[in-house]
């Protein structure tokens, strides 16, 4: 007996759609793969379409409510959904658009940065069966509430993996690089292509500010399974490869690639809290609010609670600041006398990272990374370690250099590859 086809989905970034010419040749691309399989495609808003729109929203409100953030951001992929499926239209394929709400993709409810908690592809199965090219609008799905949602920014990836794991079918991530690179190839020259990674690592490269995948769209991938493949939408001559994340328990240990996010903001904080106020809900409460923005630690002494935030530019220290206040407000406790103070703010940092099995051990490491640091002249402001990487926090100016010269000395010269 023959199988039917697999299913696939096709993700496309904004780049990759940017105009109406590179809309044209990836609807060429997917009508290839529509000729031999059933084929749903995730598109993301047209080239930088959703920072114009958040410039907009911003112009007019600040800060914008997030729920007509949301409802505004949304518009991006609903334009380059439609196109696209015009632009399959146009050589002669039926294909039909679809937001997230009418593929069922049902989220909670944190708008800007919603959670998907169940795909029902009833609609998109209806539509492959009738033998369409379903597009689905990328980063958005729709609440329990019946609020529209986004998925952060970058959300598009994390579509696509849901999706798939809905389908059950694979899942190739298209973007302007041919894989995963062991450094940041718009900024480190010799930057080599991983043929494989395993989820931990490339998670860990997701949130250390390697944007090639969504953080949320590995994690999915790894809960559900679902191998990741990342590739280019127009490969230029000789750089056609494909990075595969999947389990990869074999992989080597040591360090495997670096990344650097630029936008880093350091913000100390304590909270006074009333004599006697149970200091593990206000941990807690904190823990849960601020996890996403990247709370680093909390301590606490009889002063009260201080801990230490990572956030980066986007999330600016305002932002921080109130969302700070709210949970505070949103204890149980009388919060009059849990005052929050700033102890201390810079905002002019970056984290370069280093990933990889089993680094918090890997003295030899670290101390490679900060010999390379030192003989740069560049101070180093802070670690940070986990059971991936090893976080190397540096004044921004130097973002640049560091990162080439840490990939160098670890990456080029194999030293620090294997145990
Ligand atoms: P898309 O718009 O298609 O979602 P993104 O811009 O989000 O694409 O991601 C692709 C970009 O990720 C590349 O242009 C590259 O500069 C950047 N990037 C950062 N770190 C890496 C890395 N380690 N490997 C490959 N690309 C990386
Ligand atoms: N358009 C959204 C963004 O720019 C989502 C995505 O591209 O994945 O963040
Ligand atoms: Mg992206």
């Amino acid at each position: 007996m023959i199988e039917p086809p697999r299913p696939v989905v096709m993700k496309f970034g904004g780049s990759s759609v940017a105009d109406f010419d590179r809309m044209r040749r990836v609807a060429q691309i997917i009508a290839a793969t529509a000729s031999e399989r059933p084929t749903v495609v995730v598109v993301s808003a047209m080239g930088k379409t959703t920072d114009r729109l958040v410039t907009d929203a911003r112009a007019l409100c600040e800060p914008p409510a997030p729920r007509e953030l949301d409802m505004l951001l949304t518009t991006g992929e609903r334009t380059s959904m439609a196109l696209l499926a015009l632009a399959l239209h146009g050589l002669g394929h039926t294909a039909i658009s679809l937001t997230g709400s009418q593929c069922g993709v049902i989220t909670d409810h944190q708008h800007g940065r919603a959670r998907i908690i169940e795909v029902r592809p009833f609609r998109i199965l209806d539509e492959l069966a009738a033998g369409h090219v379903v597009v689905v609008g990328g980063f958005q799905g729709v609440s329990y509430k019946r609020e529209v949602t986004t998925l952060g920014r970058g959300g598009s990836d994390t579509s696509a993996v849901a999706l798939a794991a809905a389908l059950g079918a694979d899942c190739e991530i298209y973007s302007d690089v041919d894989g995963v690179y062991d450094g940041d190839p718009r900024h480190v020259d010799a930057a080599a292509r991983l043929e494989e990674l395993g989820y931990e690592q490339m998670q860990a490269l997701s949130r250390a500010g390697a944007k090639v995948l969504h953080a949320r769209a590995v994690e999915l991938a790894a809960e559900r399974g679902i191998a990741i493949y990342a590739r280019a939408s127009f490969p230029e001559p000789g750089k056609s490869g494909q990075t595969v994340i999947r389990n990869n328990p074999a992989a080597p240990t040591g360090v495997r690639a670096v990344t650097c996010e630029r936008q880093v903001i350091e913000l100390r904080l304590r909270l006074r809290l009333n004599p006697g106020a149970p200091a593990s809900k206000l941990v807690t409460a904190l823990g849960r609010g601020l996890g996403g923005l990247g709370l680093a630690y909390l301590q606490i002494d009889e002063r009260g609670v201080s801990g230490l935030l990572f956030a980066s530019q986007r999330d600016d220290v305002e932002t921080l600041e109130s969302q700070v206040g709210r949970i505070v407000d949103q204890l149980e406790q009388p919060t009059a006398s849990a005052g929050l103070e700033l102890i201390e703010y810079r905002g002019d940092l970056a984290a370069l990272t280093l990933v990889g099995a089993g680094l918090e051990e890997r003295h030899d490491a670290i101390t490679q990374a900060l010999g390379v640091l030192e003989a740069a002249n560049i101070a180093l402001r802070g670690i940070r370690t986990d059971g991936q990487s090893v976080a190397l926090l540096i004044d921004r100016a130097h973002a640049t250099l560091a990162t080439q010269q840490v990939h160098h000395a670890m990456l080029r010269s194999n030293s620090c590859r294997t145990p």
